[in-house]
């Protein structure tokens, strides 16, 4: 499997796959370790996981250098998905004991009862390469702690991000087995998702991995949480604060270079702000930074492969071939090279790509509306539903807005952002299942009522 530095085309290293026997070997050796693992006490688990926080705390610069490298987001972004991975463990160090304490559940009769939370088991973790860390930790950080052990499957274009994920845990002495890595293509999941010792699957990625995967898990009566793609709405109403409003949405498009699941990916904007909103809008984009990966004052850098950047740009000259306006032009990759600037569109309709498919990457599609009414049906008008933005000075106007628009999540006067505390998650064919916070941890747990008679 090749780990290929996407800013300069070099051959970082080239690693060996796992083969079918290796695949057998490594997957029972989840299953003995899990015998062990999840008669552990919390406390345990927990110290672990915190040792874990450490490990990744220690080596920052070390594993933000080998995601800058091998997918090309810049340091200071490395750097913070890092520490944001430390976080999680710390945070289900020190919560799971409390979201799987027992539930006593008093009766109308008088007896009692109640759940109890048992690990399922192994679990298959399919991650994509976009937050090549924080995808991984925020499957492990719950499941781990919970008593579960974990197989990762990651991206084939950051097997180097793989195998450092195994390291952390490796080095903050977790059990052999409790965490390893698969080094493997996608043809070879659906044997990993059929042996029997592997108890359910989540995976991180796009819709049609998520339709292919749930179906074979569905095959085999194993539980799935699909974590996939969006085209998450950014609502600014008139009686919004335009200039944070601009600057935040700016941020919410650039951020990962545009490639991020919850990005701000479509800007509906009220009629009479649309104006004073895009023009500040385009210019805080203008002022985003290029340089290489690893320069310490870049914004951005290139995207995680020549054929993201390709397919992306593709989807930018369809939507302009029918007559999408350019609001900010920028520009498509070389030949063969993951090179990208960002583009502003506007005057969309149904049948561009930039109307109704997902742009993963700094691309903006922006919409101008009558009024707040136009606004939700617009955002509402998409198959993907993961998160949305909504801007207004009003609370209560904001609250009322909020509970109409189809989506995950709905974050008021901010960006859409991911945090261990909130549960993180879609609905329509942006997925369905939870991450983070006390949902997160509990798909992967066996509910049991125990009843006593
Ligand atoms: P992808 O092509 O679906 O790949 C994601 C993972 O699935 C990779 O490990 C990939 O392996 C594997 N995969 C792909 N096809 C498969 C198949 N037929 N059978 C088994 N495994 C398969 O997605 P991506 O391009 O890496 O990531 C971008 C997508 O992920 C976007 O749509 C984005 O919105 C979504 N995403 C969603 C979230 C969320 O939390 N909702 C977060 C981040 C990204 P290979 O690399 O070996 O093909």
């Amino acid at each position: 499997m090749k780990s290929i530095n996407p800013y300069t085309g070099e051959l970082l290293k080239d690693i060996e796959e796992h083969s079918e026997e290796d695949i057998d070997i490594i997957i029972n050796k989840a299953e003995a370790a899990f015998q062990g693992w999840k008669k552990r006490s919390m406390d345990e688990r927990s110290s672990l996981m915190n040792k874990a926080a450490e490990v990744l705390r220690k080596n920052k610069e070390k594993y933000a250098k080998i995601i800058s490298l091998e997918m090309g987001k810049v340091i200071s972004e490395s750097r913070s998905e890092v520490e944001k991975c430390a976080w999680v463990c710390e945070y289900y160090a020190e919560k799971s004991a409390d979201f799987l304490a027992d539930e006593p559940i008093h009766l109308p009769d008088g007896k009692e009862a109640k759940v109890a939370y048992d690990p399922l088991g192994t679990i298959l973790a399919v991650m994509p390469w976009n937050f090549p860390f924080w995808q991984v930790f925020r499957f492990a950080a719950p499941n781990l702690t919970a008593g579960n052990t974990g197989l990762l499957k990651h991206a084939s274009n950051v097997p180097q991000c793989a195998l450092a994920i195994e390291e952390v845990f490796s080095e903050a002495g977790f059990p052999k087995g409790v965490f390893q890595t698969l080094i493997i293509g996608s043809r070879k999941v659906e044997k990993v998702i059929n042996h029997s010792k592997v108890k359910a699957v989540t995976l991180t990625g796009s819709e049609k991995a998520g339709q292919i995967i749930a179906a074979q898990a569905g095959k085999q009566i194993k539980k799935t949480v699909l974590e996939l793609g969006g085209s998450d709405p950014f609502i600014v109403l008139k009686d919004a604060d335009i200039e944070a409003a601009a600057k935040t949405a700016a941020k919410g498009r650039m951020i990962n270079f545009g490639q991020s699941c919850i990005a701000a990916k479509r800007f509906i904007v009220e009629a009479p702000v649309y104006d004073q909103f895009i023009s500040a809008f385009k210019s805080h984009i203008q002022n985003y930074q290029a340089g290489d990966p690893l320069d310490e004052n870049a914004n951005y850098a290139c995207m995680a492969r020549p054929d993201l950047a390709e397919e992306l740009y593709q989807q930018v000259k369809s939507s302009i071939d029918r007559g999408a306006e350019v609001i900010l032009e920028g520009s498509g990759p070389n030949e063969g090279k993951a090179n990208f600037k960002p583009f502003i569109l506007g005057n969309l309709r149904p049948d561009m790509p930039a109307y109704s498919e997902e742009l993963f990457g700094p691309v903006a599609s922006v919409f101008k509306v009558k009024d707040e009414k136009e606004a939700i049906k617009l955002a509402n008008d998409s198959n993907f539903g993961l998160g949305a933005a909504l801007w207004t000075k009003a609370p209560e106007k904001a609250e009322k807005l909020a509970r109409e628009i189809e989506s995950g999540a709905v974050f008021i006067n901010s960006m859409v952002a991911s945090n261990p505390h909130l549960p993180f998650g879609g609905i329509k064919n942006s997925g369905y299942g939870r991450e983070l916070a006390e949902n997160g941890i509990k798909e992967f747990m066996n509910i049991k009522t125990v009843f006593k008679g």
